[in-house]
C-alpha cells in the first residue's frame, strides 16, 4: 500500500487497486486527486477530509482514516 499525503496521514491509496477511473478526482469537492495521464496525483493541503473519494471509489483503492 501506498500512503499518499502520509505526512497528514489524510488518505491511503492501494496503487495495485486502482484502476485510474477518476471517480475520486470526480467526486472531490476540492480538486484534492488529479489523474495525470495514467497516474493519480493527490494534493494533501487541498483535503479537508470529506471521504467522498473513499466512498465514489469502486475497487475500495482508497482509504480515509479518519
Ligand atoms: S476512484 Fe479508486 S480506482 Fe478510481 S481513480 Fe480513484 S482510487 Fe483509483
Amino acid at each position: 500500500m501506498t500512503d499518499i499525503g502520509k505526512e497528514k496521514k489524510i488518505i491511503d491509496i492501494d496503487r495495485r487497486l486502482c484502476i485510474v477511473c477518476g471517480a475520486c478526482s470526480a467526486a472531490c469537492p476540492n480538486e484534492a486527486l488529479i489523474i495525470e495521464g495514467m497516474n493519480l496525483e493527490f494534493i494533501p493541503e487541498r483535503c479537508r477530509p470529506c471521504g467522498q473519494a473513499a466512498i465514489v471509489c469502486p475497487t475500495g483503492a482508497l482509504t480515509c482514516p479518519r
